[in-house]
C-alpha cells in the first residue's frame, strides 16, 4: 500500500486532523481493526481510498474479517437495486456480531444515504448502526466517527448538498502502480433514469493545479498508471469559467514525469469535442481506449433517456474517432429494457453494436430506481423480456470481443504488469494500452514494469502471451 496527500491546506480539513489525533490518542496501546466494504463504481472505490488514509492515522489497521473489527463500515452506491439490498443483507447479518461485541461500530456512509427514505429506513430497522453519513461530507469522518465512539446515540449526518471540494485529506491506495485520481464530482445531466445528479449534487471541478500536484507525486512515489474519475470528465472544467478543459488537463498531465499511462472514465457523447479527440492523439501517455456509453441505439429511446444525442451523432463520432487514431479499443456501457422499448428499438442497438464493434460492452437490465423519472414511466419492459435482449446482446458481443482480440494473435504488444492473474495463480497478468487483460508465464520482477509480450492464444475477454 502507498500513501499519499494532496497539498492544498484547508481549515476544515484541520479540524478533521485534529480529531484524527484525538482518536489516535484515545487508541494508542491498543490494536484496533476495521473492515471496509465498497459498493459500486470507481469514484466509490477512491472514496474508500480516503476512508481507509483518515483510519490508519487514527491508528487503525484493516481485516477483512468482520468478526475481528473494532469497526466495520458500508460505503455503498445506489445505482443498481441489488447492490442495496446487498447491503441491507450485510447489516442485518452484523445484529448477532453487535450483540456479542456491544463496542463494535457499525457505519454506512455513500450514495444510498443520501436518500432521505433509506436513512429512515436504517434507522428505524437497523438499530444496532451508530453511524450515518452522506457522500459531501465524507472529510468529517474522523469528528463522526469521534462523536459516534463517545456517545450512545446514533450519529446521522447527511447533508443535502456541497459546493465545496476539499483537499489534503489522507490517502491509503490499494494499489502501488496503478491510481484512481478523481477530477470531478457529481453531474448535472439528469439522465432519466440514473440517480446519481440526485445524491453526488451538481458537477465540480478540482483545479488542475490540484490535478497535476497529485499526480506529480504519484510519479515520484512509482505509479505508472493513472485513471482520472468523473461522471462525465468530458464536461470537466466548464464549472472554472477560466477556460479550462478536459482536453488542456490531458496535455498538463501528459508532461508528468514517472507516470507512463493515463485513462479516463466515464465519458458522455454529448460532450465529446474535437479538442478531446486531438488530445489523445497527440498526448503520448493517454492510452488508445475510450469508454462511451451510448446505453441504447434507438434515437427515441435516447430521448427517453434524456441523453441530449442521436443515434446518427453517436455513430459519427465513433467513426470520427477511428479515422484519427485507427488503433482506438471502444467499449461502452448498455441498458437493455428501459421503460417503452419494442423490439425496433431493442433491434437499433444490435445494429450500433455490430457497426461499431465494440471490444466490449456492459450490459445491464434496466433497474428503477425510486426519484428517477424513469421509474414513473408507464411500459415497463417485463423481467422476461429483458433477460431475452440480454442474452442475444451478450452472444453478439462475444462473438465481436472474440474477433476483435483474433487480430491481435501474433502481434507484439505492451502491457503494464499488475501481478498474478486471480483466475490462475500460476499466471500473471497485466493490460494493454487499449485496456485488454494480457495473461502470461513470468515472475514478481516483472509486478509494475512495461513489457513486451507476443500474443499467442485468445479468448473471449482475455488473451494469453510470451514475454519477448
Ligand atoms: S451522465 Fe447521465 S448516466 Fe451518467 S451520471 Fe450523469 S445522469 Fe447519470
Amino acid at each position: 500500500m502507498k500513501r499519499t496527500e494532496c497539498v492544498v491546506p484547508a481549515a476544515e480539513v484541520e479540524i478533521q486532523k485534529d480529531f484524527i489525533r484525538k482518536i489516535k490518542e484515545i487508541n494508542q496501546g491498543r490494536l484496533l481493526k476495521y473492515s471496509l466494504s465498497t459498493f459500486g463504481c470507481q469514484m466509490n472505490e477512491n472514496d474508500s481510498e480516503r476512508l481507509a488514509g483518515m483510519l490508519s492515522d487514527m491508528g487503525y489497521m484493516e481485516t477483512e474479517k468482520n468478526s475481528d473489527s473494532d469497526l466495520i463500515i458500508f460505503n455503498t452506491c445506489c445505482v443498481r437495486e441489488n447492490a442495496e439490498e446487498k447491503v441491507y443483507g450485510h447489516l442485518g447479518a452484523l445484529k448477532k456480531l453487535k450483540r456479542e461485541n456491544p463496542n463494535l461500530i457499525i457505519a454506512v456512509c455513500g450514495c444510498m444515504m443520501q436518500q432521505p427514505e433509506v436513512v429512515e429506513y436504517i434507522k428505524k430497522t437497523y438499530r444496532h448502526v451508530e453511524l450515518v453519513f452522506g457522500t459531501h461530507n465524507l472529510y468529517k469522518f474522523p469528528e463522526l466517527l469521534y462523536n459516534a465512539v463517545n456517545s450512545k446515540e446514533t450519529i446521522i449526518d447527511v447533508w443535502e448538498s456541497s459546493g465545496s471540494i476539499v483537499e489534503n485529506l489522507p490517502i491509503e491506495r490499494k494499489d502501488g502502480v496503478k491510481a484512481w485520481v478523481t477530477i470531478m464530482y457529481g453531474c448535472n445531466n439528469f439522465c432519466s433514469y440514473c440517480i446519481v445528479p440526485y445524491v453526488r449534487g451538481r458537477e465540480r471541478s478540482r483545479s488542475v493545479s490540484d490535478i497535476v500536484h497529485e499526480v506529480m507525486t504519484l510519479g515520484q512515489q512509482g505509479y505508472k498508471e493513472i485513471t482520472l474519475l468523473g461522471q462525465n470528465v468530458n464536461s470537466y472544467g466548464k464549472d472554472l469559467s477560466d477556460g479550462t478543459s478536459f482536453a488542456g488537463l490531458l496535455h498538463e498531465l501528459d508532461k508528468v514525469e514517472g507516470i507512463e499511462r493515463i485513462r479516463f472514465m466515464t465519458s458522455h457523447p454529448k460532450d465529446l469535442s474535437d479538442d478531446l479527440i486531438y488530445a489523445m492523439r497527440d498526448c503520448k501517455k493517454v492510452c488508445e481506449h475510450l469508454h462511451l456509453p451510448i446505453q441504447a441505439g434507438s434515437t427515441r429511446i435516447l430521448n427517453e433517456m434524456n441523453r441530449k444525442y442521436t443515434k446518427e451523432h453517436y455513430l459519427d463520432l465513433m467513426k470520427k474517432i477511428k479515422e484519427i487514431i485507427p488503433e482506438i479499443a471502444l467499449t461502452t456501457d448498455i441498458i437493455v429494457g428501459f421503460p417503452g422499448e419494442t423490439e425496433e428499438d431493442f433491434l437499433e442497438t444490435l445494429d450500433v453494436m455490430q457497426t461499431v464493434r465494440y471490444d466490449s460492452a456492459y450490459t445491464f437490465l434496466y433497474s428503477k430506481r425510486t426519484g428517477t423519472p424513469a421509474a414513473k414511466m408507464e411500459s415497463q419492459v417485463s423481467e422476461e423480456t429483458k433477460k431475452e435482449r440480454f442474452q442475444r446482446l451478450l452472444e453478439v458481443q462475444n462473438r465481436i470481443s472474440k474477433a476483435n482480440n483474433e487480430e491481435l494473435l501474433g502481434q507484439v504488444v505492451e502491457i503494464l504488469v499488475d501481478g498474478t492473474s486471480k483466475n490462475n495463480p500460476e499466471m500473471f497478468t497485466g493490460r494493454t494500452r487499449t485496456n485488454k487483460i494480457v495473461n502470461f508465464k513470468g515472475n514478481d520482477e516483472l509486478v509494475g514494469k512495461l513489457i513486451q509480450v507476443r500474443i499467442n492464444k485468445i479468448q473471449t475477454w482475455s488473451l494469453e502471451g510470451e514475454v519477448i
